[in-house]
C-alpha cells in the first residue's frame, strides 16, 4: 500500500465549521508541518479566497479529486507559536470557524492577501557637511535647532516631533543643502530616551513592585480613582518591561486613545510607540501588526482588536478601563479583547494588567475570589481631591431644556469663578420624541421595532429633522401632524442639540460645545476643540464621549442631567452600566488644584442606586450588585451564551430557534439539588424586536458552570447549523454576550 499523500488542511473565511483539504500549490512539492501558518489563496467554488494553512496530514478525500491550491503568499508562516494557539483557542471558546477567526485576527490587508509590508522608522542624521557646517547656521532659528538636535546622533521622527515643534520645514531645507539626511532604521535600533514621571505614592509603588514581581504569568487588578495615577504605574511597569528588551501591549477603549495619551506614552517611555486603532488606512494597520511580529514595534497601544497582535518577545499587557463595553465585538467572532487578553498573557506566560476606576463585576468577582491579584489605589495623585457630589431633586421644579434653575445658577457660579462646565446628557439630537400636541400621533421609524408599534425617531435641528439611532433612517419633520393635519407638533424631551442651544442663548458670553456623534466624527475634531477651549471659561455639552479621554485641568463643575431611564431599563447589567458611567463622569470634575463638584440632577432622589453610588462609592454599590446576581443567577455567577436570529420576515427567527431549542432541551442534566444543570429561556423577540427592517429574536442558554455550557454547545451545534429552519434565518451564537 502506498503511503497516504499529505494535503494541506486550510482555514478559510467561511461560516463552515471545518477545514478544507487541498493539494499544495503546483511546484511546491508535498505538503509540509512547516507550511501550517502560511497563508494561500485557493478556489473555493467559482471564487478564489485566502486561507491560512491550518495542519497537513493525510487526505480524507482521494488526493487526485482534490483541488489544487493556486499559490503561497508567505514564504514562512504569518501565524504561528502563542498567537495560533491562542487563536485556536478562540475558535473553541466562541464555537466559531477557525477559519473566520484567523481571519478576524489578520489585518485587512493581509487577509486580501497582500504581502507583509515592510517596516522601519524614519530618523534624520547630519551628513559630514552637516557636522562640519552647525557652526555657520544662524543662531537660535529652527534649522539651527533642529541641527543641534542631531549632534548626539541620528533620532527618530517621533522623538523629533517632541523635542521641536514644526521641524519638518527645518528639515526639508537643511536636506536641500545636504546638510542633513533621512534615513530607515529598524525601530529596535533605537536606543529609548526615557524621560522620569512624578515619584510615585506608597499605593502606586506597592503597585509597581507588584508588578514586577510577577515571574511570568499573572493577572493584576488595578482598581483605582480616576485620577489616581493609574497611568503612572502602567508607564513604570512598560519602563521595565523595555529595559528587559520586551514588548508591551497597551489596549484603550475606543474613545480613551487619544493623542494626548499616544504623546504621553511617547515622551515618557522614549521609544516608537505604535498606535492601532480604527482612524488607520488597512495599510498602516498591516504595517504595525508586521513591526508587532517582527519584535519591531516595541510599545504598541490599541483599540480591541490590537488583542490580536503577534508579540513575540511580549513582557506585559495592560487593559486600560477594562470594564469597558467597547472591548466586546458585537458581531462577527464575538470575542472580548479583555478575556482573550488574559489568554495570551497566560500563554505568552506575562502579566496582565487590568485597571479601571469603576471595574466590572467580573473582573471584581475574580479579585475576591483571588483570581486577580487587587491592587487599590484610593486616592487622587498629586494634590486633586476628589470632586463632592450632591444629588439634585428636580421633581415639581420648572426645568427649560431639562435643567432646573440651582443647576443653571451652578453653572453661572462657576463661569463667574472662572472654571469650565460639563453638561452630561447621554442622548443626541434635539429631542427624543416629535409629538402631536393634538391627536397623540409621534414619529416613529418605519424600518425599526414592532410593526404595530415604531421606535421614536429622534428630532434633530430643532424638529426639522428626524434620524433613527438604531438603524440611521433620516427623514424631513412633516410640516404638519400625518393623521390629524395639526400644526402643534413639538418636540418632546432633551437632547444635548437642546441643551446646547439653551446655554448658548444664557451664556452667550462663553464658548459652548457639543461634544457628541453628531458633532465629532473625526477623532481629531475632538482633540481640536479642546485645543480651542484651552483653560478659559467655557461650557461643554455631551453623552459619553466626554466621560473619557482629554483631561481638562480647569473643569470644576459637572452637571449629569436626565440618567432616571437607565435607572428602570429591563437589563440585568444596565445598573453596572449607569453606575460606571455616572463615577466616570463625576471623576473628570476638579482634576487639578482646583476643587470639583459633581451634580447630578434627578426625578428619582431616593433610587437606591443612586443612593450608594453617593454614600458608598463605586464599591458599595458593585457589592450590593454582586449579591444580587448571585441570588438571580447571573454573570459573573453562572456564564450564559445567547443564541440570535434574524431574517426580513418575522417567523424565521422563531422557528430556527424553537427548532434549536428541541436540540438542546435534552441536553441538560440535573445538578445534585435537582436544578436543571442547562437552562434554556425563550426563544423571545429582541429587545429591538425589529431593526432596519429586519426581525429579530433570541434564545438565552445559562449553565451552572462554564463546562457544562461549553459541553452543551459542542453537543448540539452540529445538529444546528444542519437544522432546515437555519436556512430561513441567520443566526449567530455569542458566548459571554454583554447585551441582552
Ligand atoms: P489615572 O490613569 O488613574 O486616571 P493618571 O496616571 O492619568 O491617573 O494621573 C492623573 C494625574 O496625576 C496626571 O496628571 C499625572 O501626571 C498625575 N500623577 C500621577 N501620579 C502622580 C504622582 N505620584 N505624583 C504627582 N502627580 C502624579
Ligand atoms: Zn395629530
Ligand atoms: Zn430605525
Amino acid at each position: 500500500m502506498n503511503d497516504p499523500v499529505h494535503v494541506l488542511q486550510v482555514a478559510l473565511p467561511v461560516p463552515l465549521p471545518q477545514l478544507f483539504d487541498y493539494r499544495p500549490p503546483p511546484g511546491s512539492g508535498s505538503a509540509m508541518p512547516s507550511d501550517v501558518g502560511r497563508r494561500v489563496q485557493v478556489p473555493f467554488g467559482p471564487r478564489m479566497l485566502v486561507g491560512v494553512v491550518a495542519g497537513v496530514g493525510p487526505s480524507t478525500n482521494a488526493p487526485a479529486a482534490l483541488r489544487e491550491a493556486t499559490g503561497w503568499l508567505d514564504a514562512a508562516p504569518v501565524l504561528f507559536g502563542e498567537l495560533d494557539a491562542s487563536l485556536r483557542w478562540l475558535a473553541r471558546y466562541t464555537h466559531a470557524p477557525l477559519g473566520e477567526v484567523l481571519a478576524t485576527a489578520l489585518p485587512a490587508a493581509l487577509r486580501r492577501g497582500e504581502p507583509l509590508p515592510a517596516t522601519h522608522a524614519w530618523a534624520w542624521r547630519l551628513t559630514g557637511a552637516g557636522a562640519a557646517g552647525l557652526a555657520d547656521l544662524k543662531p537660535d532659528a529652527r534649522p539651527r535647532r533642529f541641527a543641534a538636535l542631531l549632534e548626539a546622533g541620528p533620532r527618530d521622527e517621533d522623538a523629533l516631533d517632541l523635542l521641536l515643534e514644526r521641524w519638518r520645514p527645518a528639515a526639508r531645507t537643511l536636506a536641500g543643502r545636504g546638510l542633513v539626511e533621512r534615513i530607515a532604521v529598524a525601530a529596535s535600533q533605537l536606543a529609548p530616551q526615557p524621560h522620569p514621571g512624578p515619584i510615585p505614592n506608597d499605593e502606586q509603588q506597592i503597585a509597581i513592585d507588584a508588578v514586577a514581581a510577577c515571574n511570568g504569568f499573572a493577572s493584576l487588578l488595578l482598581d483605582g480613582v480616576t485620577g489616581s495615577g493609574k497611568t503612572e504605574v502602567y508607564l513604570q511597569a512598560i519602563a521595565r518591561c523595555l529595559a528587559q528588551g520586551r514588548q508591551a501591549l497597551v489596549l484603550v477603549p475606543e474613545i480613551g486613545l487619544t493623542p494626548q495619551t499616544l504623546a504621553r506614552f511617547r515622551a515618557r517611555l522614549g521609544v516608537p510607540v505604535h498606535a492601532l486603532h480604527s482612524g488607520l488606512s488597512d495599510a498602516e494597520r498591516a504595517r504595525v501588526w508586521a513591526a508587532a511580529l517582527r519584535g519591531e514595534a516595541r510599545v504598541v497601544v490599541g483599540t480591541r482588536s490590537a488583542v490580536f497582535l503577534p508579540l513575540p518577545q511580549a513582557g506585559l499587557i495592560v487593559v486600560d478601563e477594562e470594564h469597558d463595553g467597547s472591548y466586546k465585538q458585537q458581531d462577527g467572532i464575538r470575542y472580548h479583547a479583555r478575556d482573550f487578553a488574559l489568554v495570551r498573557g497566560k500563554a505568552l506566560d506575562v502579566p496582565v494588567v487590568l485597571g479601571s476606576a469603576t471595574p466590572s463585576l467580573e473582573s471584581l468577582q475574580n479579585a475576591i475570589s483571588g483570581r486577580h491579584l487587587h491592587l487599590r489605589l484610593s486616592r487622587r495623585a498629586g494634590d486633586a481631591r476628589p470632586p463632592a457630589v450632591r444629588v439634585l431633586d428636580v421633581r415639581k421644579r420648572p426645568l427649560e431644556a431639562g435643567l432646573s434653575p440651582e443647576l443653571l445658577a451652578a453653572i453661572d457660579q462657576a463661569l463667574r469663578d472662572g472654571g469650565q462646565v460639563l453638561v452630561f446628557r447621554n442622548r443626541r439630537g434635539y429631542a427624543p420624541v416629535l409629538l402631536c400636541h393634538d391627536c397623540g400621533w409621534s414619529a416613529h421609524c418605519p424600518r425599526c421595532s414592532t410593526p404595530e408599534r415604531g421606535h421614536p425617531m429622534t428630532a434633530h435641528a430643532v424638529g426639522r429633522r428626524l434620524q433613527c439611532h438604531h438603524c440611521g433612517h433620516r427623514a424631513p419633520a412633516p410640516p404638519a401632524c400625518p393623521d390629524c393635519a395639526s400644526l402643534g407638533l413639538q418636540p418632546q424631551g432633551v437632547g444635548t442639540e437642546r441643551i446646547e442651544a439653551l446655554l448658548a442663548e444664557r451664556f452667550g458670553d462663553v464658548p459652548v460645545l457639543r461634544i457628541d456623534k453628531g458633532s465629532t466624527r473625526r477623532r481629531d475634531a475632538l482633540e481640536d476643540l479642546f485645543a480651542e477651549l484651552g483653560s478659559r471659561p467655557g461650557i461643554l455639552v455631551g453623552t459619553q464621549m466626554l466621560a473619557k479621554g482629554h483631561d481638562l485641568s480647569n473643569l470644576t463643575l459637572v452637571c449629569v442631567v436626565g440618567v432616571d431611564e437607565g435607572l428602570f431599563s429591563a437589563d440585568f447589567r444596565a445598573g453596572e452600566k449607569l453606575a460606571q458611567l455616572l463615577i466616570q463622569v463625576a471623576g473628570r470634575a476638579g482634576r487639578a488644584q482646583r476643587p470639583g463638584l459633581v451634580l447630578l440632577q434627578t426625578h428619582h432622589p431616593e433610587h437606591p442606586l443612586l443612593l450608594t453610588l453617593v454614600r458608598g462609592g463605586y464599591h458599595a454599590f458593585a457589592a450590593g450588585e454582586l449579591e444580587q446576581r448571585q441570588a438571580a443567577g447571573f454573570p459573573p455567577f453562572a456564564p450564559m451564551a445567547l443564541l440570535r436570529a434574524e431574517s426580513p420576515h418575522a417567523e424565521p427567527p422563531m422557528a430556527f430557534l424553537r427548532a434549536a431549542r428541541r436540540v438542546l432541551q435534552p441536553l441538560s442534566g440535573r445538578t445534585a439539588e435537582g436544578a436543571p444543570t442547562l437552562t434554556i429561556d425563550g426563544p423571545v423577540a429582541a429587545p429591538m424586536p425589529r431593526r432596519a427592517g429586519v426581525y429579530r429574536a433570541q434564545l438565552l442558554l445559562s449553565a451552572d458552570h462554564r463546562g457544562r455550557l461549553h459541553a452543551a454547545l459542542d453537543a448540539a451545534l452540529a445538529a444546528i447549523h444542519t437544522l432546515p429552519e437555519a436556512r430561513r434565518a441567520r443566526w449567530s451564537l455569542d458566548v459571554d454576550p454583554l447585551d441582552l
